[in-house]
């Protein structure tokens, strides 16, 4: 890593990612906050404030990652804040039901119609794991179809991937994963519902659900062509099976039911994480009463948590819903758009060959000319410009995932001066990224 490759030095952050090292495998507690994909120095944040974060060097960014999604109002909004404050001045948890998780669940079925009944837990990997218990206690069936691409946590058998063409039995992605849980998995191509026929064909009975991101944004942001999610919805329902719909990344965001919001088709099972917390770890899953009766204590599959409906994470999430009206949505939306097109506009005009998609106001830059449909496409791109776009923004006081296969989120607190910011910041990215060579 030549200091040429990392314009500026962070070593504040380096410090700590040194002292991090010593304690904590590869000195972090999520693997993409190392900065493994794009190299160099990842950056240790102190504080957040609306659309901007600040690093243990004191250098300020414009943040485009909002913690992965959550932040949909931007950092320390003052009403989310005192919302916290005054729930902890009565106590961290309780080990009890209390008022504030029933109004986080009535909170959601109301904005989200498919959603009849919600469980809370503490992560979006809670919520997708006990989505697929469920879904096979219910329909006494052990296989599940995921999509290549699409991410789910790191749920054991959720990790099992790629396994190319119709129907493969997936080999386990990760040391760990047995090979029974694997092949319980059947991973297909997104976007592909010929292969999810052919794949319900190939296991008469077994499958007992289809799991999928409502719109993904794991590859990149990789929205559904035009019935995909009803194709498999239909598919499900012709085989017995139920429809999983992951909107642990979507869900609260791309409207205020979700992507549910957006194209109306109507899920079995669906997942909650990010934005319903405030920040703070609070998830959920939940769908069809009937389905939802067959979780204990009401029914027989099992699932518990200690921390599940912590009334911190609960009065965090309900503030934060309760701000999101129609008008913080058009403000998300609007500002999405305006920098989709800056970055379309300084790439173009350095002639890289790239593609902006969208969903709503979710969206990522592929370094290739092609729309991408699905994983295999999204790998086909030039990651190598992505790393230098990456590295000249940073430098430049603009934080993006440090990886070419995630969305990039903004918030109602994005406004004309972090706008321009990032305006001022894009020329030179552009530039970078034509110039760099794989
Ligand atoms: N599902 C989706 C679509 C996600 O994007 C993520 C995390 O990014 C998860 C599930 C897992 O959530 P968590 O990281 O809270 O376990």
């Amino acid at each position: 890593m030549s200091e040429l490759a990392y314009p500026y030095e962070a070593p504040a952050s380096q410090a700590l990612f040194d002292r991090a090292a010593a304690v904590t495998p590869g000195g972090v507690n999520s693997p993409v906050r190392a900065f493994r994909a794009v190299g160099g120095t990842p950056r240790f944040m102190v504080s957040g404030t609306g659309p901007y974060l600040t690093d243990a060097d004191g250098r300020e960014y414009v943040d485009l990652v909002c913690s992965w999604g959550p932040m949909i109002l931007g950092h320390a909004h003052p009403e989310v804040i005192a919302a916290v404050q005054e729930a902890v001045a009565r106590g961290t948890s309780f080990g009890t039901p209390a008022e504030g998780e029933v109004a986080l669940a009535e909170a959601m079925v109301e904005r989200v119609a498919p959603l009849e009944e919600v469980r809370l837990v503490s992560s979006g990997t809670e919520a997708t794991m006990s989505a697929i218990r469920l879904a096979r206690g219910f329909t006494q069936r052990t296989k599940v179809i995921k999509f290549a691409g699409c991410y789910h946590g790191h749920v054991d058998s959720l990790l099992a991937a790629a396994g190319s063409g119709v129907a493969t039995f997936a080999l386990p992605d990760t040391p760990g994963v047995t090979g029974a849980q694997a092949s319980d998995t059947i991973v297909l191509p997104y976007n592909d519902l010929e292969a999810v026929h052919a794949a319900f064909a190939a296991h008469p009975g077994e499958i007992a659900c289809v799991i999928t991101e409502a719109s993904p944004g794991n590859m990149g942001v990789v929205p559904p062509l035009p019935g995909f999610n009803q194709g498999l919805k239909d598919a499900c329902a012709a085989n017995g099976a139920l429809f999983v719909s992951d909107e642990v990344m979507t869900g609260f965001r791309t409207s205020r039911a979700g992507w549910y919001g957006v194209e109306g088709v109507v899920p079995d099972l669906m997942t909650f994480g990010k934005v319903m917390g405030g920040g703070f770890p609070a998830a959920a899953f939940g769908g069809r009463a009937d389905v939802m009766a067959h979780l204990a204590p009401a029914g027989p599959v099992y699932q518990a948590g200690t921390l599940s409906g912590n009334p911190v994470a609960t009065a965090a999430g309900l503030a934060q819903l309760r701000l999101l009206d129609d008008a913080a949505y058009e403000t998300v939306d609007a500002v999405s758009a305006r920098i989709q097109s800056l970055v379309t506009e300084a790439l173009s005009k350095e002639g890289v060959a790239h593609t902006v998609q969208n969903a709503s106001n979710m969206f990522s830059v592929f370094f290739t000319d092609r729309p991408v449909r699905n994983y295999e496409d999204a790998k086909a791109q030039e990651s190598f410009r992505f790393t230098a776009f990456f590295h000249s923004l940073l430098s430049n006081g603009v934080y993006l995932p440090p990886s070419s296969f995630e969305s990039w989120f903004v918030s109602t607190a994005h406004d004309e001066r972090a706008v321009q910011r990032i305006a001022d910041a894009l020329p030179a990215a552009a530039r970078a990224a034509a110039e760099a060579t794989a």
